[in-house]
């Protein structure tokens, strides 16, 4: 760092001491066998430690780096760690997180077919090939966002515009799409961003049945707002319940709708032989949402959108402005930026990409196999415990449980010390209004001891 220096491309010169200090952060980082787990923030060390830092002549990046790994990387609960068995996890390949680098330090601008014709094709090679997992058709293609709820964001717009094209050529008339109360809560915000009233089903059970979304249709009448899409979701993220899509899918082609598969979560349980044929149906769907973050591997942040027309997607998305006409020159570019609301982004699959052709499919089936089968030997032992009982039995690889006699009070408290012994970050979630214990396993690398660790200490 050229302190002193007035050269205004002081910042842009190769420097191989910053260069040395970040790659051996990084590599003591992935060489470690276990990530720490780590803890939740302290607001007032946190700001003590930024404070004052931004300064009109820098720092130097030894100290910045010192106090990152010192205070700010532990302050951060490692969603990597195989004990982090919260909300969804994560778990990244090395070879993922290593190709990540890459992406960052080439800069790849992944909006077109004309910045980045190379990025873009390796994208749609691996969105393909989640596409040929969910038995989408030859011609289905989409592109790689944020996150999941990017992507159902991304998905419901083209729902509703279709929907308003078919009734009433294209006007802003009120449209309505179908969903249950078990949907993920990027539905209902995405919903209520578009100005679309969701019709809730109500579910026999917890698992949204064909069935179900039959009775709640037939209830809709010629003078009610029209339904235009239905939602599904595989599998829910509280539960880890899959939807009956096959029925769904009936139904929806039954009453003209745009079907929509959320998959965020439990997508990657298609490359499981020992739950595929739960996902049943998803082949129909019209757009499918899917989660790389959570899975199937790869970093944060992308998920992917799936459309099985994109060209209804790519009438709804397609930005118009005279700078970027120069993108559409032939009309069957592939461009990424067509497929979902966003311009600029990162080619934030190639990561995916990288690892999925690196470590190939088989690595993949096992890794997910692998959380499959520790949920069932968890949930084995759940059974045969007397203090605790399975509140649904797992479908993919979410565990609901309850601890008997146990209040609220009860699971924070378990919270707060199995992160304090760095045992494990386990929170309580609720369901049908009481609160309760819940594991998702995503880590090929949790083990039945860590987990046997929190049995032990409940
Ligand atoms: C996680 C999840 C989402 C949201 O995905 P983000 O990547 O967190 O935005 C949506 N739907 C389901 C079913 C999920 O599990």
């Amino acid at each position: 760092m050229t302190h002193g220096s007035t050269d205004p491309n002081r910042m842009h010169q190769f420097d191989p001491a910053l260069t040395e200090l970040i790659f051996d952060y990084m590599r003591t980082r992935l060489s470690m066998p276990e990530v720490p787990l780590d803890f939740p923030g302290n607001s007032t060390e946190i700001l003590s430690a930024l404070d004052g830092l931004i300064s009109a002549e820098g720092n130097s990046a030894l100290d910045v780096l010192n106090m990152y790994d010192e205070v700010l990387s532990r302050s951060v609960l490692s969603g990597d760690s195989p004990r982090f068995l919260a909300f969804i996890p994560t778990a990244p390949t090395k070879a993922a997180l290593l190709f990540d680098m890459i992406v960052s330090c080439a800069s790849l601008q992944g909006i077109s077919w004309l910045e980045a014709a190379g990025a873009v094709a390796a994208e749609n090679q691996v969105l393909r090939w989640m596409a040929d997992a969910a038995g989408m058709p030859a011609g289905a293609g989409g592109t790689f966002v944020s996150g999941g709820s990017a992507a159902n964001l991304a998905a419901l717009t083209v729902a509703r515009d279709m929907g308003r094209q078919r009734l009433f050529a294209g006007s802003r008339k009120p449209v309505r799409i179908a969903m249950s109360k078990q949907a993920h809560s990027s539905i209902g915000n995405s919903l209520s961003i578009l100005d679309v009233e969701p019709l809730i089903i109500d579910t026999a059970s917890y698992r949204l049945t064909g069935e179900d979304a039959r009775r709640a249709l037939a209830q809709v009448g010629p003078d009610d707002i029209p339904v235009v899409g239905i939602v599904a979701t595989s599998g829910t993220t509280n539960g880890g319940i899959v939807d009956d899509l096959a029925g769904v899918a009936e139904v929806a082609a039954e009453y003209n709708l745009w079907f929509h598969v959320d998959a965020a979560y439990g997508g990657a349980g298609l490359l499981a032989p020992s739950v595929r044929h739960i996902f049943d149906g998803v082949q129909h769907a019209d757009s499918i949402t899917m989660d790389p973050h959570k899975w199937w591997f790869a970093p944060f942040d992308v998920a992917a959108i799936i459309y099985r027309n994109p060209a209804l997607a790519k009438a709804v998305h397609t930005q118009d402005a005279s700078y970027l006409d120069v993108l559409h020159t032939t009309g069957d570019e592939w461009n990424p930026t067509d497929y979902a609301y966003h311009l600029t982004r990162r080619a934030r699959g190639l990561p995916l990409w990288f690892s999925v052709v690196v470590n190939g499919t088989d690595a993949y089936r096992d890794a997910v196999e692998a959380s499959l089968t520790l949920t069932r030997q968890v949930a084995e032992l759940i059974r045969n415990s007397d203090k605790l009982e399975l509140v649904i039995e797992p479908t993919l690889s979410v565990i609901v449980w309850r601890r008997i006699g146990w209040t609220a009070a009860d699971y924070t408290e378990m919270q707060n010390r199995l992160i304090e012994s760095q045992t494990a970050f386990v929170t309580p979630t609720s369901w049908d209004g009481e609160t309760v214990g819940r594991f998702a396993f995503v880590h090929p690398a949790t083990t039945l001891s860590m987990v046997q660790e929190v049995l032990d200490a409940l």
